[in-house]
């Protein structure tokens, strides 16, 4: 079992603090949801454990397996196992998907230990073929013209293949249709297990009906103020986050 520990995170950008003091323990073989109105910091979270530079961290710790993660370099936190697709992925000028795909595995190997051609194509037509996605997107450039649809479709195929220990979806549900949620939804179903954790995050319980959590945070204002299980998406899909100020006595 792997764990990844945040504890009294604080982060600032560019000088005001986006983040008070987040505590949350997210396990392999579990799936969290963090939800919360907008701008209360969720993708200020994941940005700042993916150790994006506008991002500073002035107090706190993030720790995976005991390593302090916020002492590595950013291609170090995703050769320790952490993935973060972004809520707007970025194109790579001349690199195809499945170069990219193959060189982010086996960063995450030993050296004389790389995935063979063969095994890895095997696994890309098996994968792609799972996620409905037309065999041409292995051979085009990163993201390059992608429609918003293949962007997140193609993050949950990056998934699949580089098996991370720990992946942070931002808002993965966003701009998708139905047909499209439910295979990303299949491909993040396929990946609970064991050897993974994962930390999604969404403003919408939509995602939820098709990944049941096994905990759900609420974040407001820079902090998780409420956590419970699957039960508690449902209870803010039907009353909103009202009820939760008022527990807490939040003033907007
Ligand atoms: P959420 O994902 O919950 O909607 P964000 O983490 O995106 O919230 O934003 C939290 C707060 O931080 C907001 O007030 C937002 O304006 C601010 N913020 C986020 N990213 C940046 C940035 N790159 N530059 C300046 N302010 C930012
Ligand atoms: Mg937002
Ligand atoms: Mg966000």
């Amino acid at each position: 079992m792997s764990t990844l520990v945040i504890k009294d995170l604080h982060v600032e950008i560019d000088g005001k603090e986006i983040l008070k003091g987040v505590n949350l323990t997210i396990n392999t073989n579990e799936i969290h949801a963090i939800m919360g109105p907008n701008g209360t910091g969720k993708s200020t979270l994941a940005s700042a454990i993916m150790g994006h530079p506008k991002y500073e961290v002035t107090s706190g710790t993030v720790e995976l397996d005991g390593e302090n993660v916020l002492e590595m370099e950013v291609d170090e936190r995703a050769q320790a196992g952490l993935f973060l697709a972004m809520q707007y992925p970025s194109e790579i000028a001349g690199v195809t998907n499945a170069d990219f795909l193959r060189s982010a595995i086996n960063a995450r190997r030993e050296e004389g230990d790389e995935i063979s051609l063969m095994k890895f194509i095997r696994e890309l037509d098996k994968n792609m073929a799972y996620l409905e996605m037309h065999e041409d997107m292995a051979q085009r450039y990163l993201n390059e013209g992608f429609s918003g649809g293949e962007k997140k479709r193609n993050e949950i195929l990056q998934l699949m293949m580089i098996k991370p220990k720990f992946a942070i979806l931002d808002e993965i549900d966003s701009g998708l249709d139905i047909d499209a949620l439910k295979v990303v939804s299949k491909g993040i179903n396929a990946m609970r297990g064991e050897g993974f954790g994962c930390l999604m995050i969404t403003h919408y319980q939509r995602l939820l009906n098709y990944i049941t959590p096994d905990h759900v945070h609420v974040m407001m204002q820079g902090r998780v103020v409420k956590s419970g299980g699957a039960e508690l998406a449902q209870r803010l899909e039907a009353e909103g986050y009202d009820w939760i100020k008022r527990e807490l006595g939040i003033e907007e």
